[in-house]
């Protein structure tokens, strides 16, 4: 028998109900995520990328159950975790592990970085303090960070040293999946590559799999194994890293990574730049929601949804030019 894959997201979504009047009637819903479906390997790392508001945080938020999904499933190596209550839960939130983008505000500014990591240490069952402290110092160094920084507060370390205090507490009780909200964006471009190469040694080492919220494209090109595009609580494309940055299919991928500056003066990339904003999930366009901003829209993109086809193995786009493919 085949083992499952670790995460199974399959037709996810978060709607929102908008209510008006006294009366709170309802006024339809803000639909930030709209049937999203992947899944993640033992020590793989999918990237969920896209502007802002195009859903991949709250994508990041329902898998951890941080919030509920409207619809859809969410399997952790084959168990169905969709429903389960706070008790039930108990034994996969210890798999699943996130890290914010803002590591300052993930920590408790008036406690020791080695006590904020003891604590989940604690919750999670390991009662013996010696242990704990054995734990906390072997996580530091793993992290990089000095055994003397162990009693620090937060405001004491940098940025960037803050993110591996963040980094060392999620690995703390061994998942198996850590989730990235934009881990290393508040960073600085020195210390983001510091990060991101931490993150894949711990991979390395542990095997550990990553679901990775990004918006800078050469940070996701480095990291990942497979990239899934969003844009507007869909998935527009999906692939490996190698097919999506050699070959990108969707109109509004191939936007995206022709605004990514490319580091050789000799090579020339075509710039498209995308026209407009991103349309509100409240009211999104009729037929493909990236219709009003597409520079080769048909008529039909206007009132039909394309569906998502499979151009190539591995490689899954919606949109109508691929339709015969
Ligand atoms: Fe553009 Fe039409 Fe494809 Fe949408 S379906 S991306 S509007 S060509």
């Amino acid at each position: 028998m085949t083992r499952p894959p670790l995460l199974d997201v399959t037709d996810l979504t978060k709607h929102y109900p908008l209510k008006r009047g006294l009366l709170g009637r309802n006024a339809g819903a803000v639909k930030a995520v709209d049937g999203v479906s992947f899944t993640i390997g033992d020590g793989e790392t999918v990237a969920l990328v896209g502007e802002s508001g195009c859903g991949k945080s709250t994508v990041a938020r329902t898998v951890m159950r941080l919030i509920e999904p409207t619809s859809g499933s969410i399997k952790l190596e084959g168990r169905d975790i969709t429903r389960l209550g706070k008790a039930e839960m108990r034994p996969f939130r210890r798999q699943m592990q996130i890290v914010f983008q803002d590591p300052f505000a993930a920590l408790n500014p008036r406690m020791r970085a080695g006590d904020s990591i003891g604590e989940i240490l604690f919750v999670h069952g390991m009662r013996k303090r010696r242990d704990r402290d054995e734990r906390v110092a072997e996580l530091f160094q793993q992290v990089g960070l000095q055994p003397d920084q162990i009693k620090n507060f937060p405001h004491q370390f940098s940025g960037g040293q803050r993110q591996r205090v963040c980094i060392a507490r999620a690995l703390s009780v061994r998942p198996k999946l850590i989730i990235g909200d934009e881990p290393v964006s508040a960073l600085d471009v020195s210390i983001q590559a510091q990060v991101i190469n931490l993150l894949m040694d711990l991979q390395q080492q542990n095997g550990v799999s990553y679901l990775f919220i990004a918006h800078d494209l050469a940070v996701v090109e480095h990291i990942s194994h497979r990239v899934a595009v969003m844009y507007l609580g869909r998935i527009v494309e999906f692939a490996d890293k190698h097919t999506l940055f050699a070959d990108p299919r969707h109109p509004y991928t191939q936007a995206l990574l022709a605004a990514v500056p490319v580091p050789d003066p000799t090579v020339k990339r075509a710039r498209q730049v995308l026209q407009g904003d991103v349309p509100s999930p409240i009211k999104p366009p009729p037929g493909c929601p990236f219709h009003t901003r597409c520079p080769r829209v048909m008529d039909r993109c206007k009132v039909d949804v394309p569906k998502t086809r499979t151009v190539a193995d591995g490689h899954t786009v919606a949109c109508h030019l691929y339709e015969t493919t």
